[in-house]
């Protein structure tokens, strides 16, 4: 539109001011600040790696979840105790792999379901490696889906005894973090989805779910977070005898379409490890996809 000879001054004024004001209003680059800002931003230092310094427990971290956890708890710069009960080739192939990639781990033997294991593994860690920052209680067992009415003792005590070591994992990390430390519980969404079958699994998730909060408010005066996370079906050896019909299900019953693989576990787990969740405690964090219960 061609401008009247009276808007022309206006329009001169407000062409002259405007490079003007961007370039003084705060937060806004002007172009020259863009170009010179750009070589200095390709010459920087690379920032730290946000876990440099710190020692990492990750029960059963020899595989699945627990092995991806490690693994992206070490690329970060954590020295990761990579816990295995039985899987002692898989606790050594993860290690390996975190050690080709530049990382430091130790993998140590420790029955989660044992107390003296659970403490042991915790001294063990500490005499070796000086200090335990982060721990992840990750270690778990899925028993055969069983109706209630026919459940045996047996699976009660083998899902619960796990719940009680993982307890007094919590318990060692209680004593031995120091201010800043950090808890991180897997749960499972099995505990919102009320699914036939999965009593005594989904109750002893629901277990550590409270035994997060509880602990969380027990520990924040000393800067320690401990949250949960609660990952949905996950493509790990857990899963494998799961039928392809029930695998299907499950990814289409997410609103993403897809089954959930380790590293979308691993890599929450490490966000709530790091100094960007420091504002988040007593929370459970539902990884899953969306899926729809
Ligand atoms: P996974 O592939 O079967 O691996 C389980 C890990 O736990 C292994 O490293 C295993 O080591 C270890 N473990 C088992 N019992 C142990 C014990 N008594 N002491 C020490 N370590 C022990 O399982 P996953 O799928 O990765 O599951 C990891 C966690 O996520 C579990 O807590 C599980 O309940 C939870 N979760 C899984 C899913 C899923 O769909 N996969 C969904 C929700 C929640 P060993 O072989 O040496 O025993």
């Amino acid at each position: 539109m061609l401008l009247g000879y009276r808007s022309r001054p206006l329009a001169i004024l407000a062409l002259t001011l405007i490079p003007l004001l961007l370039a003084t209003t705060p937060g806004t680059a002007s172009s020259a600040e863009v170009r010179r800002a750009t070589p200095q931003a390709a010459t920087a230092p690379a920032p730290a790696r946000r876990f440099d310094g710190k020692v990492a427990i990750v029960t059963g971290g020899s595989r699945g979840i627990g092995r991806a956890i490690s693994e992206t708890l070490a690329r970060d710069g954590a020295t990761v105790v990579v816990n295995y009960s039985k899987s002692a080739a898989a606790a050594q192939e993860t290690v390996n792999a975190i050690k080709s990639k530049g990382g430091n781990a130790i993998a140590i033997q420790a029955d989660i379901s044992k107390v003296e294991d659970v403490r042991r593994l915790y001294k063990e860690a500490q005499d070796q490696l000086g200090h335990i920052d982060i721990v992840v209680n990750n270690a778990g067992i899925l028993p055969p889906t069983v109706p209630v009415a026919d459940e045996t003792e047996q699976t009660f005590d083998a899902v619960f005894g796990l719940l009680k070591g993982t307890y007094f994992s919590m318990q060692e990390a209680a004593r031995r973090l120091p201010n800043g430390g950090r808890i991180i519980n897997i749960s499972s969404s099995t505990t919102r989805t009320w699914s036939p079958g999965y009593s005594i699994y989904a109750g002893s998730k629901s277990a550590i779910e409270q035994f997060t909060r509880s602990l969380s408010r027990e520990l924040g005066s000393r800067q320690i977070t401990v949250n949960g996370v609660v990952p949905g079906l996950t493509d790990t050896d857990m899963i494998e005898s799961y039928p392809a019909a029930v695998r299907e299900g499950a990814a289409k019953a997410t609103t993403l379409g897809r089954l959930g693989q380790p590293r979308d576990i691993a890599d929450v787990v490490a966000f709530l490890a790091s100094e960007d969740a420091r504002w988040i405690t007593g929370q459970m964090v539902v990884a899953n996809g969306g899926m729809n219960p």
